[in-house]
């Protein structure tokens, strides 16, 4: 038997009862360890975050917390090469790709530790100026942010076990809420070794921080008015966390990051052999092969003048033709697999719907695996589609396939090409390339209703862009509709959602005592 994880909560580590969930190397198939939350006490659990936690996190000021994430990068910097030999086995990916996870997770609680400490020695953010209530200055409203007095429930996708637990923890913490995680079950083993690195390092005050791995059962019941949820994953289970009675009877608040059919738009002056052209295909396919293609922010759809469809195919399928696939601890692999089988067993099922619409312009899916049996490993190579008709094609604006899998989508001028942008009924992220400048700022403010991030690439950026499905902290992180209504990250408006804020109404002298 694998060893059993435990679970931190309520101040100390908790084995599940049950025999548990085992948990995989996707490219051997062998068992790795267990995970189980089977009868933790979530009530005492919760409550423990909330008093304990919360109240050593508050006693501090915003300088003092951002020192704890400072602390905690050199912890979890210490311990780097474990997580990447985790990230290996657990997740199956790269070095490469574990980066982006492992390196990112360190990179935005850094950020936050430095935004933090700009904050200052306060325990309250003013929010705005006062104003007067009536004719003359006499009376007053001062608007505020405080720590909400709850816990944050974070629950994760199983696609970024590091980054997704810190990106949210970060600001939670840096505001004051101590966090409970809940990790994908798939890629939990990663999420649990980096809580037990902190926790075991004694950085963070006591309650701060919790890891429940396992079954979600009971944790959304475990939740009071003042708490918060943060959602990644699938819209399917993000629609059940909003009709949940914690949502949408006790007022908790719930931001959701949900599935997104992302596009990359080349702009109609982009001539085959261009350097727009080049930057866009260059992007497409480390979109496709990153992560093998399971990244929230990937390009699904990729938008190219109709003249320019032939050439793009060709020049995307060349780049594919050269990604080997297989065994991420053999050096000359480029792409790792999936996170399992059953996801692997998606993809293939997503691909099968996709192909009710659309061709098959380079298929990877067969290709040979390199050190890895295709019986076992979880492994695929990149698929890209192509629709002539983008507008009789309604199952790749709609089918999210999360894996190497993009669709290449023809349009006939600036405006049909925005109107397919849309069609993702609200993303995460679209990537403009091109050289004109004033097209391109047209068009970003075009798609902006729709879209979280507009990432605009042209060829004065083609070295320092920072990349299509990069997240970066400085920038907001989130899409409208679909991509489910969520904003995370863009630098200090991501406290927003962990602070209440409230007017105080009063005289100058009172105000003048808050010391603001
Ligand atoms: P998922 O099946 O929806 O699971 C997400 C998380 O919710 C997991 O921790 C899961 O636990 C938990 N969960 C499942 N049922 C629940 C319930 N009834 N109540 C509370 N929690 C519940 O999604 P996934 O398959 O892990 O992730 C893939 C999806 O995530 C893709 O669609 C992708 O687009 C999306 N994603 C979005 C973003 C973004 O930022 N927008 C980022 C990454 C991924 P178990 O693992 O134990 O089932």
């Amino acid at each position: 038997m694998t060893e059993l994880l435990a679970n931190h909560v309520a101040g100390r580590w908790q084995h599940g009862t049950g025999t548990g969930t085992p948990l995989f190397d996707p490219v051997l198939g062998t068992e790795l360890a267990r995970v189980d939350a089977t009868g933790l006490d979530l009530p005492a659990a919760f409550r423990f975050a909330r008093d304990t936690g919360g109240a050593g996190l508050r006693a501090l000021t915003y300088r003092q917390r951002a020192a704890l994430l400072g602390a905690v990068v050199k912890v979890l910097q210490t311990h780097r090469d474990a997580y990447y030999e985790i990230a290996t086995a657990n997740s199956g990916t790269v070095k490469n790709d574990s980066a982006v996870d492992i390196d990112g997770a360190i990179f935005t609680l850094g950020q936050y530790a430095k935004w933090g400490d700009a904050l200052g020695d306060v325990q309250v953010l003013r929010d705005g100026d006062a104003v007067k209530l009536g004719k003359e200055p006499v009376f007053l409203a001062q608007h505020l942010q405080v720590p909400t007095q709850g816990v944050a429930l974070l629950i994760n996708a199983f696609n970024f076990p590091a980054w997704g637990l810190w990106e949210k923890a970060a600001p939670a913490l840096l505001s004051g809420v101590p966090v409970i995680v809940k990790p994908g079950t798939a890629t939990a083993w990663l999420t649990q070794r980096m809580v037990r690195d902190v926790v075991d390092a004694g950085v963070l005050p006591a309650g701060a921080l919790s890891v429940i791995c396992g079954s979600s059962n009971g944790l959304m019941d475990a939740l009071e008015p003042f708490d918060v949820v943060s959602f990644t994953g699938s819209a399917e289970t993000g629609a059940l966390i909003r009709s949940h009675a914690a949502v949408a009877q006790r007022s908790v608040r719930a931001n959701i990051e949900a599935d997104s059919l992302n596009s990359a738009l080349l702009m109609p002056d982009a001539a085959p052999g261009s350097e727009a052209f080049n930057l866009l295909v260059r992007e497409v396919v480390r979109e496709m092969t990153v992560k093998s293609g399971q990244k929230c922010t990937a390009i699904r759809r990729v938008l190219v003048p109709a003249a320019v469809y032939d050439a793009a195919a060709e020049a995307i399928g060349a780049k594919l033709r050269a990604i080997t696939v297989g065994n991420p601890r053999n050096e000359g692999v480029r792409m790792g697999s999936l996170v399992s089988r059953a996801q692997l067993q998606s993809v293939r099922e997503g691909l099968a719907t996709l192909r009710q619409q659309a061709d098959l312009l380079h298929d990877g899916s067969q290709q040979p695996l390199v050190d890895a049996d295709p019986a076992v490993a979880a492994c695929i190579g990149p698929v890209l589609l192509g629709a002539k008709d983008a507008d009789a094609a309604p199952l790749v604006h709609d089918v999210e396939v999360f894996g190497p899998v993009a669709t290449l989508l023809p349009y006939r001028d600036t405006a049909h090409a925005i109107a397919l942008a849309h069609r993702g009924q609200g993303s995460l992220v679209t990537s403009l390339h091109g050289s004109d400048d004033a097209a391109l700022a047209r068009t970003a403010v075009r798609v902006a209703a729709s879209h979280g991030r507009v990432h605009v690439v042209t060829p004065e950026v083609a070295q320092t862009h920072t990349g299509h499905g990069n997240v970066m902290p400085m920038s907001l992180h989130g899409g409208p509709g679909r991509a489910g209504g969520g904003a995370e990250l863009g630098g200090l408006r991501a406290l927003d959602f962990y602070h209440r804020r409230s007017a105080v109404q009063a005289s100058p002298a009172v105000l003048a005592a808050l010391g603001l």
